[in-house]
């Protein structure tokens, strides 16, 4: 019994883990079941284990690294973000919003409730924001 596909076979290293799906890093790292990127802090689970965490995912509101975002979570805005209405101005960069509330399904893509401290309440794009801590 030969086996000499096992010799040509390309290399596979069992350690080498997968880049980041946020950011396309290449420096994750391990974390009990997770897998954490550094760059980018997105974690997520190695080789996709669960198929029911995957059809959830779908509905899932994303920051604009791809980390979860949930109801309650404190965001940083990414960028400055145009007030149209209200007084109009704008949100600088790096403002903090607490206990923000998730809208799925937002049509205009504003699926993010927030009260902005200045400006009140208002929707922003999830797109804009990125989770804090
Ligand atoms: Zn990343």
């Amino acid at each position: 019994m030969t086996d000499s596909t096992a010799d040509t076979a390309p290399a596979v290293d069992p350690d080498a883990l997968p880049p980041c799906p946020a950011c396309a890093s290449e420096y994750a790292y391990e974390s009990g079941a997770l897998l954490v990127c550094p760059m980018c802090g997105h974690e997520w689970v190695a080789g996709g284990a669960a198929d029911a965490e995957h059809e959830a995912e779908d509905d899932q509101i994303r920051d604009a690294v791809g980390n979860t975002l949930t109801d309650g979570d404190t965001v940083t805005l990414v960028k400055t973000v145009k007030v149209s209405g209200a007084g109009g101005g704008s949100i600088k960069v790096g403002t903090k919003v607490t206990g923000i509330r998730l809208v799925p399904g937002a049509a205009d893509g504003h699926d993010i409730d927030a009260r902005v401290p200045g400006f009140g309440k208002m929707k922003l794009k999830s797109s804009v924001v990125k989770r804090a801590g």
